[in-house]
């Protein structure tokens, strides 16, 4: 297993768009880093660019310090498993698994060595003799994966492997996945736009927005200090409520709306614009408390309640409840945990 260097890559496929904006980042051997962003925002580009399926316009890329931006695809020793399984529909779940190393021409009692560890390793020793079309869409995933690890490249490149499941094995394949990671320690490169997946699998995350990066950074510091607006609103569901506020001239009060000024722990810019932001768990519905409110509506998740609300200037603002409350409630939010960024920037403004 190797590292991977991505370093200042751009790219663009018409003289004004511009997909990717001088991204440049590491994965370290043997690390899990997810790139998340939204849909087309240049995941899927940046993963073909690393594979050598498309050149950049500027950039290097090196895998275990080797520069292989000029190689070929098979030079780079690199596996892809993508979202629709590519699986050879004519070929036995063993000869899929077998077929990378044969064309390595590696030796047949090594091959059936690794095919039946791959296997075994996968929960895939009963469907050896199957074909992908009498397999479910977990089976085939595995397959896929099986693939990938069966002939131990340098470098693990995953394009949505999971968005063609349902949602019960898209959860049952992530913990498959990151034991596979822990298992065998690969380094592994993984996109997705799914914020969940992203949190739940990463050693390290990687945001795209607009071309540009944010991060890599490790999954909880990016949750708990979004360095950006975007960050703070696409991580979380729902993601982090965003209300414009004022500080007055003391620096220390932040006036939301029509609502009365409160006070905060920290010393903002004063008599400025502020973004005030805070999580919906971060906040709670009480008699008292910052920002008035009114229930609006809720949506009942099973283990909590997620209440819609109106705020000041009818903000709309999300807050989990354990307790259920009743549309036209009006009382109070208390934020327990808040985080400031400038509107003119989006950025997370620092103390
Ligand atoms: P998704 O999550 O929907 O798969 P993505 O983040 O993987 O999206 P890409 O597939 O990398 O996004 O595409 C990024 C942008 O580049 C999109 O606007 C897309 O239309 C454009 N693009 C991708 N490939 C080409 C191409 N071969 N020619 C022209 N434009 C392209």
């Amino acid at each position: 297993m190797n590292q991977l260097e991505v370093r200042l890559l751009t790219k663009s496929f018409d003289s004004f768009q511009i997909v990717l904006k001088s991204i440049d980042f590491t994965v370290n051997k043997g690390e899990f880093l997810v790139v998340l962003g939204p849909s087309g925002c240049g995941k899927t580009t940046l993963l073909r660019i690393i594979a050598g399926l498309e050149k950049p316009d500027s950039g290097r890329i090196f895998i275990g310090g080797k520069d292989v931006t000029d190689s070929e695809p098979r030079q780079r020793d690199i596996a892809m498993v993508f979202q629709n399984y590519a699986l050879y529909p004519h070929m036995t779940v063993y000869e899929n698994l077998a077929f990378a190393l044969k064309i390595r021409k590696t030796p047949k009692h090594k091959l059936k060595d690794i095919v039946e560890s791959t296997a075994k390793l996968l929960g895939l020793s009963d469907y050896l003799h199957k074909k992908p079309k009498q397999l479910s869409g977990g089976q085939r995933q595995r397959v896929a994966l099986g693939r990938a690890i069966s002939r131990r490249p340098a470098l693990f490149l995953f394009d949505e492997p999971l968005s063609n499941l349902d949602a019960e094995l898209r959860l049952r394949m992530r913990s498959e996945i990151l034991s596979l990671h822990n298992n065998i320690k690969g380094t592994f490169l993984y996109v997705t736009h799914d914020q969940i997946e992203a949190m739940s699998l990463a050693d390290r995350i990687m945001i795209i927005n607009k071309g540009l990066q944010i991060g890599p950074e490790r999954p909880r510091l990016l949750y708990d200090y979004p360095p950006d607006t975007f960050t703070a609103e696409f991580l979380g569901n729902p993601g982090m409520n965003l209300l414009k506020g004022f500080t007055d001239d003391s620096g220390n009060y932040i006036k939301i709306g029509n609502a009365q000024p409160f006070p905060h722990e920290k010393t903002l810019p004063t008599n400025n614009e502020i973004i005030y932001g805070f999580r919906p768990e971060d906040c709670q519905i009480s008699q008292t408390g910052q920002i008035p409110i009114e229930v609006i509506g809720f949506e009942d998740t099973g283990k909590e309640y997620i209440i819609e609300l109106s705020g000041p200037d009818n903000s709309k603002i999300f807050c989990l409840t354990e307790k259920k409350y009743n549309l036209g409630t009006k009382l109070y939010l208390k934020i327990n945990k808040a985080r400031f960024f400038d509107p003119k920037t989006s950025k997370a403004l620092t103390f």
